[in-house]
């Protein structure tokens, strides 16, 4: 489990972050919103612990962002704005859940737990994009209803275009998040992968829903 800590404070910073690992979390942390926001685009998280105010970008800016892009990573905010008002708008933005300092950290780490259940709880739904509905538990992927038998990669690779649709997902990205690793000779295997995925899904249908961004790498959309 991967833990963003986004906290300008290093005294909060650091306290969060030794209590998560002793938990056996892994923990990264950042020290304004510009740096965190960057971290929380690039990599996955589990989770990510999102101070209010920050250098560079303010929380709300940056969960605005995170979520504009997209981007379901649970955030945890964390303000010493205690009124009402503050605490509603952040939810109403996309944040999860909230923790008002100064805070115990059992209290964080209940938080914290609750959060990454709900998170994989809601993993477990049915995903849907146009005609194409995968099943993350079983595996099962139908179009138009029509059951479709992938290999255990294929459906990585087609649930990761499914959780990132109407993104643009580079080789490099695929490679870290389907494969768990980065080299240059693989941005081939991504390629023949794409390639089996499409005639199983786009080959018979009328709408094609994965498409090749020339240098760049693949989109999981509707139309040209
Ligand atoms: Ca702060």
């Amino acid at each position: 489990m991967k833990i963003l800590v986004v906290e300008d404070e290093k005294k909060v910073a650091s306290f969060i972050k030794r209590g998560l690992e002793e938990e056996s979390y892994e923990v990264e942390t950042a020290v304004d919103g510009e740096a965190g926001l960057e971290m929380a685009l690039e990599r996955r998280f589990d989770l990510i612990i999102l101070d209010w105010m920050l250098p560079k970008r303010d929380g709300m800016s940056f969960l605005k962002e995170l979520r504009d892009r997209k981007m379901a990573t649970p955030v945890l905010m964390l303000t010493a704005k205690d009124t009402v008002e503050d605490i509603v708008v952040g939810l109403e933005t996309g944040s999860d859940d909230y923790l008002t300092k100064p805070f115990a950290f059992a209290e964080l780490l209940a938080r914290v737990k609750a959060l990454i259940r709900r998170s994989e709880m809601d993993r477990g739904a049915e995903l849907r994009f146009a005609d194409l509905r995968i099943d993350p538990v079983t595996h099962k992927v139908w179009r138009s209803e029509k059951e479709i038998d992938l290999t255990a990669k294929e459906y990585g690779l087609l649930e990761y275009f499914m959780r990132n649709p109407n993104q643009v997902l580079t080789r490099t990205m695929i490679a870290d998040h389907v494969w768990d690793y980065t080299f240059d000779s693989f941005t081939n295997i991504i390629d023949v992968y794409v390639n089996y995925l499409r005639k199983k899904i786009d080959r018979d249908a009328p709408v094609k829903l994965i498409h090749t961004v020339r240098g760049v790498g693949y989109i999981l959309k509707e139309g040209e």
